[in-house]
């Protein structure tokens, strides 16, 4: 069924009794051409760009919990190619391309929505670091214009500009950068990828990971055994647990981040914003609610729920940058499980397993890299081969030092 606007005045005078399930509930096949292991953004992207570029069909998501339940639908949403560093600037800046089109090509209304990102500086080595990022922005052609105080002034009026102790000096406008409705995105690739004849398995967990002579022969899971040539591990917070069933130790640790949706306000909010000096960012959802975060729990964990010092640390940042922000309450608060690499970037990779491939390392920064992640996995694994904007996401980029550390702030999981 395609979603269009007729389909929807038709619907709504039969009483909205024609929606057929956006995607099936298949029973596992015994063997699959290939399978990937968790049902977030990337791994629904992976599977559907693996069918829709490469023309594999026979393919399986295996989803331990439901489509959508992991991070991908636990983030703030905000969507930018506003990196610094060749091999991070060319893939976030494909991704950004591929927003771009997502909701004509999923026949979905993912409600991404380009409402500009400002991320404000506050000392002069500020400013002079943000001219050069929005000097690299422009050299790989994506959108970067470097405002003065006034200038920020007046697209956002409600800031605190004069507190002695951060004053606001200006900031570095990304117009194509805004958000996206995160679920919608997950549900989006789900039912692209279904329609193209992908498997979406719920409720099946990846148990063991099948390995004969090297090669990877398939999976054992919670609804039994599947075979199959390749296997993605597409896992995020996750994927030390999952990789260590194929032997290996991924230099991954998984680091708790949380959010916080305020009550629903009249609109105030109509850009992204970051501030400089300390980790926090904000934006308005469609519903009215500011959606806001900023740093990890600063310890390793599995629990997707964080802890009151980091709620403070979030609250008191906001209050600094936007005073008003006092009188909103705050609804609701949730954690999520980010795979933090020793650089902060991603691994899009083969592994020392014949057939077995690994897609992770998002930080907190992988809903953004949803279509290009899944666009370069599944390049990866039809041809064996690293997409070109993903070269740099290797595996042994931590054994021979090329690092990728975009926030130069060393080889220290948490801080990226
Ligand atoms: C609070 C918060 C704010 C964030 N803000 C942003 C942001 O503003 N912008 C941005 O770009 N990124 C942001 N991120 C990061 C982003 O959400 C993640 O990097 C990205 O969603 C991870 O990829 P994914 O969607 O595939 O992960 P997930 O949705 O977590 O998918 C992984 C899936 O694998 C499944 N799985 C795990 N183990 C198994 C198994 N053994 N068998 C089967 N399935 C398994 C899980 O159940 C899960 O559904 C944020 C994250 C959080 C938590």
């Amino acid at each position: 069924m395609r979603y269009n606007g007729l389909n929807v005045i038709w619907q709504g005078l039969v009483g909205n009794t024609g929606w057929k399930p956006a995607w099936r509930t298949p029973v596992p096949k015994s063997a699959y051409d290939a399978i990937i292991i968790g049902g977030g953004g990337h791994g629904l992207s992976t599977a559907y760009y693996l069918a829709k570029n490469h023309g594999l069909n026979n393919i399986a998501v295996l989803e331990k919990g439901y489509l959508g339940g992991g991070n991908v639908g636990r983030n703030t949403t905000i969507v930018r190619a506003n990196y610094f560093l060749p091999g991070n600037q060319e893939f976030y800046s494909h991704s950004l391309k591929l927003w771009e089109g997502l909701e004509a090509e999923l026949n979905y209304n993912v409600m991404h929505s380009q409402r500009g990102l400002v991320n404000l500086f506050h000392s002069d080595g500020q400013r002079d670091a943000f001219v050069r990022r929005g000097n690299a922005m422009a050299a790989q052609g994506d959108d970067a214009v470097l405002l003065d105080r006034e200038g920020v002034r007046e697209l956002l009026p409600y800031l605190d500009y004069d507190q002695a102790r951060f004053p606001i000096h200006g900031g570095l406008l990304h117009p194509r950068g805004g958000t996206a409705r995160h679920d919608a995105v997950a549900w989006g690739y789900a039912r692209a990828a279904d329609r193209r004849g992908v498997d979406l398995i719920q409720n099946c967990e990846v148990t063991g990971i099948d390995i004969e002579a090297g090669r990877v022969t398939g999976v054992q899971t919670t609804q039994g055994p599947i075979r199959a040539p390749k296997v993605g591990m597409v896992v995020a917070g996750r994927s030390g647990q999952v990789a260590a069933m194929a032997g290996m130790r991924l230099p991954v640790e998984s680091h708790v981040l949380q959010a916080f949706v305020t009550e629903g306000l009249k609109p105030v909010i109509d850009h992204v914003i970051s501030f400089g000096m300390g980790h926090f960012y904000i934006s308005q959802s469609d519903k009215g609610g500011l959606v806001f975060g900023g740093d990890l729990d600063f310890y390793a964990s599995y629990a997707a729920r964080g802890n009151l010092p980091m709620v403070e640390h979030v609250m008191e940042a906001g209050m600094t940058l936007m005073p008003m922000i006092g009188r909103a309450k705050v609804l609701r608060s949730w954690g999520g499980i980010m795979d933090m690499t020793p650089d902060g970037s991603p691994i899009i990779d083969r592994t020392h397993v014949e057939g077995l491939f690994v897609d992770c390392g998002w930080n907190y920064g992988g809903f953004k890299a949803v279509p290009a992640s899944g666009w370069c996995m599944a390049h990866l694994m039809a041809t064996g081969e690293p997409h070109p904007v993903a070269r740099r996401f290797r595996l042994n980029r931590f054994a021979t030092g090329d690092l990728l550390d975009e926030e130069g702030t060393g080889s220290q999981h948490n801080l990226h």
